[in-house]
């Protein structure tokens, strides 16, 4: 059997190999990327600073290394080969593209100087191609994140962190150099809800603690009324 699985984040791998164990049909995969480079957001997404959870590409290199399987990158579903195309040539298809847009809130002001979506400048710090050339403004000492989840925690660290700690990372050389002479001092993240709803993880909070130069504070106010499990005490 012939399949073609679209994008190669963590959905097109998780497929590939599930379809590629099977013992009971001989399964021929190519999986195709809009981009050069496989693994979707684990490269342009996860942080730079979390080295072991973009480590899970190992697992990825093991299905990619299957003989049946196939990369063919910068191949563009829509633009360079259109779906009816690739039915002529494939039993099955996978759709994994992931979301790549960001979601606009439609309030005034938006998109103004200095209002900048997640996804770019995450993308920007990634080294995605598409926002290589994003121009992120660091001349200014205060910096607002709005949402309380776990892209908010990333982007506040990769904004604070000490040039000597981003330089362990594999942030793109590009950022490294703009954050080296960044005059961001204080970030705050807005939450509409409270601390109970944080989509982030205590994990995610802690490391803001650990980090160099950085004093995490969270405003006591905040947190009365909420329920803090004894144990969650540290
Ligand atoms: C900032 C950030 C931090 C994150 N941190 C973590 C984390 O710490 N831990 C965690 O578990 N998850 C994390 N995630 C979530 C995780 O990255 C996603 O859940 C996961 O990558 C989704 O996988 P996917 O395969 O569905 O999509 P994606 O990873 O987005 O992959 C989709 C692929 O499809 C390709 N594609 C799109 N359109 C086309 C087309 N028309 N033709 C061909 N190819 C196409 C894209 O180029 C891409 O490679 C994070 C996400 C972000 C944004």
């Amino acid at each position: 059997m012939r399949i073609a699985i679209i994008g190669s984040g963590p959905a097109g791998f998780y497929a590939a190999e599930a379809l590629l164990k099977r013992t009971d049909t001989i399964v021929h995969v190519d999986m195709y990327d809009r981009l050069p480079t496989p693994y979707g957001l684990v490269r342009g997404g996860v942080a730079p600073d979390h080295q072991n959870i973009k480590a899970v590409t190992r697992v990825y290199e093991k299905t990619a290394a299957r003989p049946t399987f196939r990369f063919l990158g910068n191949v563009c579903l829509g633009r360079d080969v259109t779906a009816e195309e690739l039915r002529q040539h494939y039993h099955q298809i996978v759709y994994a593209v992931g979301n790549e847009a960001d979601r606009r809130l439609g309030i005034p002001g938006e998109g103004i100087a200095r209002c900048t979506p997640a996804t770019v400048f995450i993308g920007w710090y990634n080294g995605h191609p598409d926002y290589r050339h994003a121009q992120i403004d660091l001349s200014v000492p205060r910096v607002a994140v709005a949402g309380n989840g776990n892209v908010a925690i990333d982007a506040a660290r990769i904004l604070l962190r000490a040039p000597a700690e981003l330089e362990k990372t594999d942030l793109a050389e590009h950022a490294l150099e703009a954050l080296r002479n960044s005059r961001v001092r204080e970030v705050f993240i807005l939450g509409r809800r409270g601390p109970e709803q944080a989509s982030f993880t205590p994990p995610e909070l802690k490391e803001l603690g650990e980090m160099e130069d950085v004093d995490p504070v969270v405003a006591p106010g905040e947190l009365a009324g909420c329920a803090i499990p004894e144990t969650a005490g540290n």
